[in-house]
């Protein structure tokens, strides 16, 4: 038996209430589309086929309705019309930064919201998913730890920001068009709200559909899911999912890491690092990222450096650094450290062989940067005292 941790993960994932009884078909894998189908009546000998026209129709060709599903028996769209939808989460609010970003704000099932970022480059297109509302974690830096978990997102929700984003970047094939090999929407990062492992069965589900080659079809190369270190979830991650890795690192000794990544005294740094050197298929060029908040005075000294590349050396792992310059927020107990701190720490990752990019700050003027998202309607905020208090200050 693992011992009871304080940081628990037993939060109800309440699925979204449908109008007279209708399931809604997103987010369904292909095994309980298959199911949702034959209780419906449709015969069993059928049913495969079904699952792929159907799958076809809502993951590759962006279909919202039954009724443009041409390949389907008339009768069939009419069952199927009586007995399910194809349902998104809404899109409440867009803004677009200076710099081309994009940050939706997503209203789910009960009147949450959920933050949902886009991110163009030249060579590609970045999508910022959410997989809680709010967090159960409490990093002291991140402003969605602030905010108290609400719920866990279901599959339909996760991967529904993906559509979403589809639908408003106008990204779903035109049947007869030749096919376009530059996709807007080209990578996914589970970085947005929530820690992913603390919510696996849905996030793993909705990956798996986004990676299934009859549909959005993404390669499991361009997702990359980043954790905190929930340090069991790290394996099944490898063996369910089997995309990239991000780990929020951020410390080089226990007792900082501690406070600024809590998890950390339930899954220590040795215990962390364990567990991303048996991450399989570990290769130059599947490394792991180990993403670094720069925080002035606190995390960014040259023994840190030095500190972070003998954890990643002694344990052999490919990696790369990601540095991230601390963004700050309203009441946030942090400061962001200077340029020439960050130049000279990323220099000395470098100087040992490792990539150590800074990441640019994104969409900075709409409160789209990292650690930045937070919807701004939720009423359950911890207090700045509660803040400084877990923050040790
Ligand atoms: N819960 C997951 C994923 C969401 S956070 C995790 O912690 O990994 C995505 C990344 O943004 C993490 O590396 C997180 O540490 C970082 N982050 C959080 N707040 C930030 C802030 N204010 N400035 C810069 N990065 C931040
Ligand atoms: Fe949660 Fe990640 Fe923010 Fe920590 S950094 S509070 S795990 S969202």
């Amino acid at each position: 038996m693992e011992p009871q941790s304080p940081i628990t993960q037993d939060v109800l994932t309440i699925p979204r209430k449908l109008p007279e009884g209708k399931q809604n078909l997103v987010g369904l894998t292909r095994a309980g589309l298959k199911e949702a189908l034959l209780a419906a009546g449709t015969k069993e000998k059928q049913a495969k086929m079904r699952v792929n026209q159907i799958w076809q129709w809502i993951y590759h060709w962006g279909v919202r309705d039954f009724a443009d599903m041409t390949n389907l028996a008339k009768d069939y769209r009419a069952m199927l019309e009586r007995n399910f939808v194809i349902e998104l989460p809404k899109v409440v609010q867009k803004l677009v930064s200076e710099d081309g970003t994009r940050k939706y704000l997503v209203k789910i099932a009960g009147g949450h919201e959920v933050e949902v970022v886009y991110i163009p480059e030249d060579d590609r297109g970045t999508l910022c998913i959410s997989s809680q509302v709010g967090c159960t974690l409490t990093c002291s830096f991140c402003h969605t730890g602030t905010q108290k978990l609400v719920r866990n997102l279901t599959a339909s929700e996760i991967v529904g920001q993906i559509m979403m984003a589809r639908d408003d970047l106008g990204e779903w094939p035109v049947p007869g068009a030749p096919k376009d090999e530059t996709r807007l929407l080209s990578n996914i990062v589970l970085m947005g709200m929530g820690e992913p492992l603390y919510n696996f069965e849905n996030v793993r589900d909705a990956m798996k559909i986004a990676m299934d080659p009859e549909g959005i079809s993404l390669s499991r190369r361009r997702i990359t899911l980043s954790t905190s270190g929930v340090v069991p979830g790290i394996a099944r991650t490898a063996e369910e999912i089997g995309c990239l890795l991000a780990i929020s690192f951020h410390a080089t000794t226990d007792e900082t890491r501690d406070v600024l990544v809590p998890i950390n005294k339930r899954w220590n740094i040795e215990q962390l690092l364990e567990a991303l050197a048996s991450y399989p298929n570990l290769s130059n060029s599947e490394r792991i990222t180990f993403e670094y908040v720069m925080l002035a005075g606190v995390n960014d000294s040259d023994e840190d450096a030095h500190r972070l590349i003998d954890h990643i050396k002694r344990h052999n792992i490919p990696a790369k650094i990601n540095l991230i310059p601390f963004n700050e927020w309203p009441g946030s107990p942090y400061k962001r450290s200077s340029n020439n701190r960050i130049r000279a720490f990323a220099n000395i990752i470098y100087q040992a062989g490792y990539a150590s990019p800074i990441r640019k700050t994104r969409g900075d003027d709409i409160m789209a940067a990292c650690g930045q998202l937070k919807s701004a309607t939720e009423r359950a905020r911890k207090s700045r005292k509660e803040i400084a208090a877990e923050a040790g200050l």
